[in-house]
């Protein structure tokens, strides 16, 4: 079912944690709300999940009023960056948690409860393992104990606030392909909250990006990284380089080069921002085009190779270039840098 947000505020005392915000997730989208910490992903969720009470806007779920509509009665699942599981309950407990606290007219039976359990404790992956208290598990595991709790009241939506945030990298990864997967099979319209740009490009078939209280950007993960809408998405949605330059008839002249506009930015001739990605150069000969740099240091671990290089001009970049290039490069070399193409911003 759809969820529509539309011109949702929310100030706390005279600061805008939310700032007309508004956007669409379609029925079954897995949507992803990306941005640094501070932007009002926490909060959106909240005012969604009825925690929170909106100054202004509205939100429809599937056509209904869903701020008119009590918080109980909003069937909405719910799971938090730190383990919300109540310690003093088994695994089972906890998933049955929120269908025991049901009204007695809606509480399913005995039976019923066990057989939901058994199969959101397999949904999950976590068979065999109702009996442990959440102390007995691993951080993966817990959460995904949290999501079977958030499953078990069979939500009409699915929201989650940086589930992964606390677990380590290798541990977040695995679990990322796992909820993706869950995901397909239950078909939920889920929004996920992270200040990971890899998580959220990596999982969600689009990508919100808020930044203070605004949407951005949004728009499916290609739409952010390939054609991004300002110099702050393109800074959040990976490693960049910046670089003063004249824009003229549609080229940037930089480091003495004439180089091709990425994308749809909107420049007109005169000073602006260039904005490369490591992986944006062209490594030649000294006294080549573009920067000269010496070299500091050849890394060659990992699928791309990076130079560590210091630039005549000012400061130092990491390049990443292929590996065959690297090889032959050793530190203290000289070398050109040139631009391929860049994006521009005033
Ligand atoms: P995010 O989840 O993106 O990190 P939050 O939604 O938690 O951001 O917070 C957005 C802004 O609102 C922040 O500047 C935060 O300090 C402020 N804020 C959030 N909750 C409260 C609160 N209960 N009281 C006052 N300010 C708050
Ligand atoms: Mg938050």
């Amino acid at each position: 079912m759809s969820l529509e947000i539309t011109g949702i505020t929310k100030s706390y005392g005279r600061f805008p944690a939310l700032d007309d915000v508004s956007l669409l997730a379609e029925d079954g989208e897995f949507l992803a709300l990306l941005g640094p910490s501070g932007s009002g992903k926490t909060t959106l969720l909240r005012v969604i999940a009825g925690l929170e009470i909106a100054d202004g806007g509205a939100i429809h779920f599937s056509g209904e009023d869903l701020l008119a509509t009590p918080v109980r009665q909003r069937r909405i699942g719910f799971v938090f960056q730190h383990y919300a599981l109540f310690k003093h309950m088994t695994v089972t407990q906890n998933i049955a948690f929120g269908m025991k606290s049901k009204h007695r007219r809606e509480r399913p039976s005995k039976a019923a409860i066990s057989a939901k359990v058994e199969e959101l404790l397999s949904l999950v992956q976590l068979d065999g393992l109702g009996g442990r208290y959440p102390s007995q598990l691993s951080g993966g595991q817990r959460q995904r104990v949290a999501l079977a709790r958030a499953l078990a009241i069979e939500p009409k939506i699915l929201l989650l606030d940086e589930p992964f945030g606390a677990l380590d990298a290798k541990v977040r990864r695995g679990l990322r392909r796992w909820l993706r997967e869950l995901h397909e099979r239950t078909g939920l319209t889920t929004i996920f909250v992270t200040h990971d740009q890899e998580e959220a490009l990596e999982l969600a078939d689009r990508v919100a990006l808020l930044k203070d209280g605004k949407v951005e950007q949004i728009g499916t993960p290609e739409e952010l990284y390939h054609d991004p809408a300002s110099a702050f998405v393109f800074d959040f949605l990976g490693d960049s380089f910046q670089f003063p330059c004249e824009v003229k008839d549609g080229k940037a002249l930089i480091a003495g080069q004439e180089v091709p506009i990425l994308g749809s930015s909107p420049h007109v001739d005169g000073p602006a921002t260039a904005y490369v990605r490591p992986d944006g150069f062209v490594v030649g000969a000294p006294d080549g085009p573009g920067f000269q740099a010496r070299i500091r240091d050849v890394l060659l671990a990992g699928t791309d190779a990076r130079l560590d290089c210091v630039l005549d001009d000012d400061g130092s970049i990491e390049v990443r270039v292929p590996h065959a290039i690297a090889e032959k490069l050793a530190p203290r070399n000289r070398i050109s840098l040139a631009p391929r193409e860049v994006r521009v911003w005033g």
